[in-house]
This record gives structure tokens, sequence and C-alpha cells, in this order.
């Protein structure tokens, strides 16, 4: 099992007494809940919960006032979330260079992205991991530059001690069933200090351009249209499903750390000289969520090999992102600065083992005996 949610008794609990309840819509106490609980996580003064991290993207890239030919810089190695939320609000991407070894955004990928027309960056935290986000927010900060941070696979993780989501102007974290506490389908909008004037906005494109959110707290006498706006809010299901797993992240998050460390030591032990790179969750780069471990073949024949040898052992081990500029789609809109070849082959050559705190003792053993025969065979 490559992934699998970890499901318990006290999420089934929680979810039927919604579906008792008879509240099953968006805005429910769940979403206040959540909400609540990631606002005092993060240390942001606003949060909204939606049903994906796309659609909190989406709606941040509204927000910073992206308009037809705005330049919003998007590192190359993401899911497209990031580019539809720029192309649907008329904006252009511009795909840049990520860090060879953290697959994230620096700094230095970013400065040669910016023209006259950028308006912002979405920085992915891949694997819950970033390089040097503080840097890139204080110097986007001077230069009038929106930042939005896609950290769909990073709650729970720190950077210098700080919750990554909560650094640029806007956050977003994904709850869908792959990531570390999931909703099934979910996700949550941060604002920052710098941008928290526009909560309003933020529940008015949630709940279809009305202001149905400030009638629900008894604050108005009806609702109706006030602005733009979609469906973005998530079920009270989702909300009391994601609400439960809260309560349990450090354990699940202990069991993933095993299971890192586990990998870590394996392949630092190994030393193997087909592996270009393993991710070390180099503490130096911060608290990790331990949200996936990948290893980086130096051949793409080596991957297919890996693979198939593991999918021999019943073990299902998964590639991840094709890189933006040379998706099918990506070749067609947006501009174009990346430049380093090395990302040509990243799809190939990239394999993510499992990690998950449903994984077995026993299953988890069968891995690593998997790896260490693959190896000895070497
Ligand atoms: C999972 C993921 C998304 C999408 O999240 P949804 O909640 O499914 O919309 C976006 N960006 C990254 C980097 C992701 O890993």
């Amino acid at each position: 099992m490559f992934h699998y949610p970890m499901i318990n008794k006290s999420d089934i609990t929680a979810v039927e007494a919604v579906l008792r309840s008879g509240a099953l819509a968006a805005g429910g106490t769940y979403t206040q809940k959540n909400a609540r609980l990631i606002a005092q996580f993060c240390g942001v003064p606003f949060v909204a919960m939606t049903h994906s991290c796309t659609q909190a993207l989406q709606i941040a890239v509204r927000l910073s006032g992206i308009t037809e030919g705005d330049e919003v810089i998007v590192p190359t190695y993401s899911f497209p979330s990031a580019g539809n939320a720029v192309l649907l609000a008329g904006g252009v991407p511009v795909f840049c260079n990520v860090s060879r070894q953290s697959l994230s955004l620096r700094l230095k990928d970013l400065k040669p992205a910016i023209s006259a027309r950028t308006k912002a960056v979405i920085v992915v935290h891949y694997a819950g991991i970033c390089e040097d986000i503080d840097e890139i927010v204080n110097y986007c900060r001077a230069k009038g530059i929106v930042v939005i941070e896609d950290a769909a696979q990073a709650y729970g993780a720190r950077y210098k001690g700080k919750a990554l989501g909560s650094y640029g102007d806007f956050g977003c974290f994904s709850f869908h069933q792959t990531k570390n506490e999931t909703a099934g389908e979910g996700g949550a909008l941060l604002l920052n200090q710098s941008v928290v004037h526009l909560k309003q906005r933020v529940e008015f494109w949630i709940d279809k351009g009305t202001n149905r959110a400030a009638f629900l707290r008894g604050e108005q006498a009806y609702y109706a249209w006030q602005s733009l706006g979609t469906s973005g809010g998530a079920s009270e299901l989702a909300m009391a499903l994601l609400y439960s797993q809260m309560q349990r992240r450090q354990s699940m998050l202990a069991r993933r750390a095993v299971q890192a460390e586990a990998y870590r030591q394996f392949f630092e032990r190994l030393g193997d000289m087909s592996l270009s790179w393993f991710q070390g969750f180099d503490k130096a780069i911060g608290e990790n969520n331990y949200h996936l471990f990948y290893i980086v073949f130096q051949t793409v024949q080596q991957a297919d090999k890996f693979i198939a040898y593991m999918a021999n052992r019943e073990i299902t081990v998964a590639r991840h992102f094709v890189p933006l500029h040379l998706s099918p789609f990506g070749r067609q809109i947006g501009r174009c600065c990346v430049n380093d070849s090395y990302f040509e082959t990243i799809f190939g050559r990239l394999v993510r083992l499992p990690l998950h705190a449903a994984l077995s003792e026993q299953q988890f053993a069968s891995i690593m005996a998997a790896l260490a025969d693959y190896w000895s065979k070497m």
C-alpha cells in the first residue's frame, strides 16, 4: 500500500454525529473549530477552510489582484494547482528553476524570473521542506511582490521555528486523502497580517459572492450577492473528519518520523553511487512533517529497475511530478525560465517510498527487507 489514510474509531464517531445532526453543509461548527486550530498553530490572524488547496490557491491569486497579463512565478517542480490558479485569473505563469537537492524554490531561482510584470510568486514547499522562505519574503516585500505559499504538503512543518504557510501574505494547505491529516478533500487559506483586511472578501469568495458568513454570525439580517465568488467551503462531514485527525496529529507524525528515520539511516549507510540524492530530512532545513520520502536515481533505467523489483515484492513505490514546463499543457502556456536540464529527467528518476501512519510495523519491516535485498544484489 503506497498510501492509506489512517482512519480510526473516533473519526467514524465524529462523522456519524454530523450525519445524525443534519448540519452537513459548509460553514458549520467544525469549519470554525479547524480554522481556529490552524490559526493558532500557525500564528496567523485569519484562516478560512476550503474544500481544497486548489480552491485556496485560486482565491489567493484573485485577492492578490492578478489580472490579464500579470505574471506570477511558479516553481516548475510542483502540482498543476498553482498554474491553474494563475491562468484562471487571467495571469501568466512563469516557470522557474528549483533547488536540485530540496526541489524547493530559493531566492536565487526566483530572481532571474522576475520582470516588470511580476505581481506574485507561489512558493511550493515540496515534501514539506523549504530552503529560504524568509529571504524570499523579505525580498518580495521590498519589491511589492505578493508571496503565496502552496503549503499543500507542509502542514505541521516549521522553518526557523515558524510554521510553513505562515511566512507569505497568503498560505494554502491541503487536507486531501494523500496528505498527513485528511478531510478526504479539504484545504485552508491563511491570511497573514499584511492581507488580513481582505478577510471579508475571502468570505464572499467562498460563499458564492454573498455575505452569508456574516449573516450566520448574526451580524446581518439577511444575505445577498456582494461580489464575484464561487463555492469554496468544505462540507461539515469533511471538517469533522479533519478535526478528529488533528487531535492525533502528533501520534501520526511520530509514526511517520520513525519510518523516515529508518529510510534515512538505510540510505546513509548504503552510500550507493547510483542514487544522486536521497532526502535526508536535514534538521538545518527545519522541523519536518515527514510528508514524503524520496530517492533520486542517476538514470531513469535504474529507477525503472527498482520500481519493477519492488512491484515484484508487492510493494508500490511511486514517481511524482512531471515538471510543469515539460507537461503537455505547460509547454503551451506561460513563460519558461527553467534552464537547468537536471529537471528534464527528474520525473523518471525520482521515486517515493511508502510513508504513512497506517503502515503496520510488519508491512514496514517487509519494505525494509526488500530494500536490503535489492541493494545486496547490486
Ligand atoms: C496535494 C497538492 C495540491 C492540491 O491539493 P488539493 O487539496 O487536492 O487541491 C496542490 N499543491 C501541492 C504541492 C500538492 O501536493
